[in-house]
């Protein structure tokens, strides 16, 4: 839930930002310097604003990576129906510390690595889900692929703004 927030405070500040390069570049056609400068306040300059954008497409990029991954685990799980156990991030085993005291010694402190008790040292976990279930993440999986799309839609645009504010594109 933390993850969706953090996107759509990005993706917010995307269109704020798409906003304000195309006010700006109506407001140089314009040759009104007066509305550039107040467009330009929050930024400092035309060169922030740029690189405000060029910091906003990363973000979008990272985004759209991050929901791939996620949507490739999905179609990975409609196969095995089994996902990676958190809990031991797949490992199988978790470390334990253990406490020894031979007679007369000092007590030690052990670590061993025990199996997990989550997914009992398999590292993964397996799932039975009904069809129901099964026709919903299908569509999650359809809308990821869409949500792609639109993300790359918007990397598009946010370049042909960094364009337009003259900069170049890589
Ligand atoms: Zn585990």
């Amino acid at each position: 839930m933390e993850e969706v927030n953090r996107y759509k405070q990005q993706l917010e500040e995307a269109k704020k930002l798409s906003d304000t390069v195309l006010k700006y570049s109506k407001a140089v056609r314009e040759k009104s310097t007066t509305k550039q400068v107040l467009l330009l306040r929050q930024y400092g300059s035309a060169k922030k604003l740029q690189k405000a954008c060029y910091e906003c497409c990363s973000k979008l990029n990272r985004i759209k990576q991050s929901i791939n991954e996620s949507n490739s685990k999905l179609e990975q799980f409609m196969i095995s129906k089994e996902m990676q156990c958190s809990k031991c991030w797949g490992l199988g085993t978790e470390q334990k510390a253990l406490y020894v005291r031979d007679r007369g010694s000092p007590e030690q402190r052990i670590i061993q690595a025990i199996d997990c008790p989550a997914c009992k040292g398999k590292g993964k976990i397996s799932y039975q889900i009904n069809e129901e279930s099964e026709a919903l993440i299908r569509q999650l999986i359809e809308f990821c692929k869409s949500l792609d799309f639109i993300l790359d839609t918007s990397i598009v645009c946010m370049r042909n703004l960094i364009k337009a504010l003259g900069g170049d594109d890589e």
